[in-house]
């Protein structure tokens, strides 16, 4: 027998100190512990959860400043290499320590001080088995483009990214459960990750998923999930049973031992993009780790990101294209333009949508009002002196909620009773100004007494399981008219919806931000594909002001190619995205001077060849909860470059003392 002898484990902790600690372990040879291993040791007085990334026999820190571990988490079986290399590419590439995006990618019940959690959940999996008995559904005939498509994909060797191009209702999730079908029969134990940008707007792809693959467990990762039921599905795949993992953002750092194809559904959607501390790109990672491990990717959109088109039109990527919808006799709909100086709008419906809204009553078919915007109003205001509802603590305006009496910011949930008079000159008669979808629910429910009016919106479905069952309401036909933010616009498949009505998406062409054409592009494509997805004729009416805009006559024709054409030429001549790279440096403060100042010290600390810094600039809504934010944009036509000089300056900025809270996003979507 030997006797225990120590070892030295390096661990990486979730802290924004950029380092791995040593710790001390007794171990006999044939129990030492493994790299991917977690273990609880503790760190600046208190315990913690970290990851073991090394293993040594010796080590520099000096015998009066080493700790001991205080448990290796042995029921658990370690992070794979290819996992810890992913997430170390994280890191690097977004220039946070490891642990900081090591640790945080697991479940919260890995990362607690007892084993409670995790013990009950291996007993639990370790019952669980995949249903044997089931049938699985039919597997309809595909359309020889579809067949096409799912061979590429489901037979693909290696590294082979590919987009699918496929117009709203051309049958892109058929694609993908064929193309899963054949990686699931040809590769025994191999694991297959779905990525959807919102899970609970496409409850449809999941029973369909179950209903083909009725043998194969299924797990789900979002942010929805108990942490138990997340603690769970993430065994389930990291044990390798669950064969199929369907997730959000989240999910594309599961650990996937035999993982052999991605699929990204909407690879367009800004959910993919995390807002907030490690804002990384789930889709770029995808693609990194389908490179990492060569096996096929596939990035499916009606409106693709105007990166993926650009690596698609480059040959980069492989394009597979869905030219017509898969329903038979389904066609795209009639979009029209309604110009909104000539029909003058009435409660904001002008009379063609109104007409058209009467001929689907009379004909039993549904209508969608789309309009992005929730509440009642966006602002109430003083006639007789000016004032207006902003809110005391942000650069923001507080909205009316009608329905609940009250006025709400929505950026930092302030909310307060609807003023009963103005508070500067006393005036009673306070007005609502521009609309939201309460108000557009009223309006409609005025002009037809007789309509079934629904509206889907964030605040229409606040609890659990509500989102739901009002869409089941409208799939059972309950509803004659619904109207909703871009919560209707994803996934649905309304059968009796024919027509579709967008109420006022001007402001978007006008934007400050240079990607917003391309998002309102995306979301009109969108919303205009929920109607006559079954085959009945269906139109979309667009009210603008602007009808003669280039982006509405390229959603008139259906034209994404030459829109985006058009658009990447101008990225070009302009030195944009995916032409350049940026990173972006955020500084909050109580005052905004403060905020400037350090970015200032930030601009001039550090220069390189080919590394463009701009001026501090304070961020479009400078306030949000009584905190002021200013922004510093960094840009190179390298991204090597870019990479480089990120790393540099993060290692001075990390060194420098300032009391401003800062943070840095790469690849940022909203400047
Ligand atoms: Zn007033
Ligand atoms: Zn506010």
């Amino acid at each position: 027998m030997n006797n225990p002898r120590p070892c030295y484990l390096q661990i990486a902790i979730d802290t924004p100190l950029n380092a791995v600690f040593d710790y001390r372990w007794q171990c006999e040879d044939h129990d030492r512990p493994a790299v991917g291993q977690l273990a609880l040791v503790s760190f600046a007085r208190r315990e913690v959860v970290g990851l073991i990334v090394g293993v040594a026999d010796e080590t520099d820190v000096p015998v009066d400043k080493l700790k001991d571990a205080l448990a290796v988490r042995s029921q658990l079986s370690p992070l794979s290499q290819k996992w810890l290399a992913l997430a170390g590419f994280a890191a690097d590439y977004y220039q946070r320590p490891l642990g900081e995006v090591a640790l945080p990618g697991l479940p919260k019940n890995l990362r607690v001080l007892t084993t409670v959690a995790l013990d009950r959940a291996l007993k639990k999996l370790a019952k669980l088995d995949a249903p044997h008995d089931a049938t699985p559904a039919d597997m309809p005939v595909l359309n020889p483009r579809q067949q096409a498509a799912a061979d590429v994909i489901g037979g693909a060797q290696g590294f082979t990214p590919a987009l699918l191009y496929g117009v709203t209702g051309s049958g892109k999730t058929e694609v993908y459960l064929q193309a899963c079908a054949q990686v699931l029969a040809r590769e025994p134990d191999g694991q297959i990750l779905i990525l959807v940008p919102e899970i609970n707007l496409t409850p449809q792809l999941e029973g369909n998923i179950r209903a083909r693959f009725p043998g194969v467990m299924l797990a789900t990762l979002h942010s929805s999930l108990s942490e138990g039921e997340r603690m769970l599905h993430w065994l389930a795949a990291h044990q390798g049973k669950a064969r199929i993992v369907l997730g959000t953002r989240l999910a594309i750092l599961s650990s996937l031992p035999h993982l052999k194809l991605i699929v990204i559904d909407e690879e367009h959607d800004p959910s993919y993009k995390q807002q907030e501390g490690l804002r990384y790109s789930a889709r770029d990672l995808a693609v990194w780790r389908a490179w990492q491990l060569q096996i096929p990717i596939v990035l499916g959109s009606a409106t693709p990101s105007l990166e993926t088109w650009h690596h698609a039109q480059s040959g980069r990527y492989r394009k597979l294209e869905l030219r017509e919808r898969a329903v038979k006799n389904a066609v795209l709909p009639q979009v029209k333009l309604v110009d909104m100086e000539r029909d003058k709008p009435k409660d904001g419906l002008t009379s063609q949508l109104v007409a058209a809204i009467r001929q689907r009553m009379e004909r039993g078919e549904q209508s969608l009002l789309f309009l992005n915007r929730r509440g009642y109003a966006p602002v109430i205001c003083c006639e007789s002196c000016g004032w207006i509802s902003e809110c005391t603590r942000c650069t923001s305006f507080m909205v009316l909620h009608r329905p609940e009496h009250r006025l709400r910011c929505h950026h930092c949930s302030l909310e307060m009773r609807i003023p009963r008079h103005c508070p500067t000159c006393g005036n009673v008669d306070l007005q609502p100004l521009g609309r939201g979808t309460q108000r557009v629910e009223e309006g409609l429910q005025a002009l037809f007494p007789e309509a079934r009016v629904l509206r889907i919106d964030a605040d229409s479905t606040r609890k659990k399981g509500s989102a739901q069952q009002a869409f089941d309401t409208v799939h059972r036909g309950e509803v004659d008219i619904l109207v909703g933010t871009q919560m209707v616009a994803k996934g649905h498949d309304f059968k009796k919806l024919t027509l579709v009505g967008i109420m006022n998406p001007d402001t978007a062409l006008f934007s400050q931000d240079y990607r917003a054409s391309e998002r309102l592009f995306a979301q009109l494509m969108q919303v205009a594909g929920r109607a006559g997805r079954a085959g009945i004729p269906s139109e979309v009416l667009i009210q603008t002001r602007y009808p003669q805009h280039p982006l509405y006559g390229a959603v008139v024709h259906h034209d994404y190619d030459h829109f985006a054409s058009a658009l990447l030429e101008e990225r070009e001549q302009a030195a944009l995205p995916p032409y350049l790279f940026q990173a972006l440096l955020r500084a909050e403060a109580r005052e905004l001077a403060t905020a400037i100042e350090f970015l200032s010290m930030a601009r001039d600390c550090l220069a390189q060849p080919g590394i463009t810094i701009n001026d501090p600039i304070p961020m479009t809504m400078t306030r949000v909860h009584n905190v002021d934010r200013a922004q510093l944009l960094v840009e190179s036509p390298s991204r090597p470059a870019l990479q480089a000089f990120l790393k540099e300056w993060m290692q001075v900025l990390r060194s420098m003392k300032s009391r401003v809270k800062w943070s840095l996003e790469v690849d940022p979507l909203d400047i």
